[in-house]
């Protein structure tokens, strides 16, 4: 699975960080998580495609997080997209997105399947993941998200099943799915005894605009990657919570009292020319963690650990060790 920083500014662009969207791509599908203005210029210059998209998930309605959405649809309208696509967010959203087309007259060849969000609910599904919404804590009504796999079934042990005797065929099949056999010498052979433990899902939570609050821990508890707001540097709290946002101090705790097992920390404000402060404040308290760029891709392997860390503007990073990678604002 990889996640696509697209956007990683708060409220104005930078030249260098653009407003607020990230994408989960996995088995050739992308999800995106807001919408800022420019996104699907940065869609162009990542290594993924706007033709992979299956949804589109706004934590809030503020134009930073939404201004994005009527350009891009109209540029898969232009790209011929025929397959439905999921609009999932708060209220307000279809009325936004509706009213934007009718008025600069466009007819969309694909459908828009919106899903208007009022309660913590599972608001996607798929065969083998689904998506939690959950309440944040902003200026106006928010909501975080996460992408859970279902777990996979445990590995089929060969040499065990043939040591048993087992005929290959169609009890193979029946074991893998948790079902006891029978064979044909009368011997019953339940599935623990050739199928290893269950193979934990991955968990990813994107959370965006919020002050410190529990549904941010809900979605970041367990997870092997979380992806949190941090418009401000540890120390600045007050600030912060006055205006609904996160220090870099808060988004750790919150990791920490997730359990969440790596770290990624987004929408910094424009004010930071550079964002060195922020990466030592971040590399001191949790690991791995790192203060995402436009362009930046964190590839997690099937167990969920970090495999690769690319794009944006690295520095520092050895081959092979993605906890020691420093991202730099300069
Ligand atoms: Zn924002």
């Amino acid at each position: 699975m990889k996640v696509h920083f697209f956007g990683t500014s708060a409220a104005v662009p930078t030249l260098r960080r653009g407003l607020p969207a990230v994408g989960f791509e996995r088995e050739g599908e992308l999800l995106l998580f807001d919408c800022g203005e420019g996104t699907q210029m940065a869609l162009q210059r990542s290594p993924t495609k706007a033709s992979r998209l299956a949804g589109v998930f706004i934590s809030h309605m503020h134009g930073d997080h939404v201004m994005g959405l009527p350009g891009l649809l109209m540029s898969l309208q232009m790209a011929s997209r025929t397959e439905p696509l999921v609009l999932a967010g708060t209220p307000g959203l279809q009325e936004f997105v509706t009213t934007n087309l009718r008025l600069v007259h466009v007819r969309l060849g694909y459908d828009l399947e919106f899903i208007e969000i009022r309660e913590p609910s599972v608001v996607y599904r798929s065969e083998e993941y689904e998506v939690v919404a959950d309440r944040l804590d902003h200026r106006v009504i928010a909501l975080g998200f996460a992408l859970s796999e279902y777990d996979r079934p445990g590995r089929f042990d060969l040499e065990a099943a043939e040591a048993l005797g087992i005929p290959k065929g169609p009890l193979y099949g029946k074991l893998q799915r948790g079902e006891a056999v029978s064979l044909p010498d009368g011997r019953g052979i339940e599935p623990g005894q050739v199928v290893g433990e269950p193979r934990k899902g991955r968990k990813v939570a994107y959370v965006a605009d919020t002050r410190p609050c529990e549904g941010s821990v809900r979605l970041a508890e367990n997870a092997d990657l979380l992806i949190h707001e941090s418009t401000f540097e540890a120390g600045r709290e007050e600030e912060a919570h006055a205006k609904g946002h996160s220090t870099v101090g808060d988004a750790v705790e919150i990791a920490k009292r997730g359990a969440a097992r790596a770290l990624a920390l987004t929408h910094i404000s424009s004010r930071y020319e550079s964002v060195e402060p922020l990466v030592r404040q971040v590399k001191r308290q949790f690991s791995p963690s790192w203060i995402a760029e436009d362009g930046m891709v964190i590839e997690l392997d099937r167990e969920g650990d970090v495999l690769s860390v690319t794009g944006g503007r690295r520095r520092g990073a050895r081959a092979g060790d993605p906890a020691s990678a420093v991202v730099t604002g300069e």
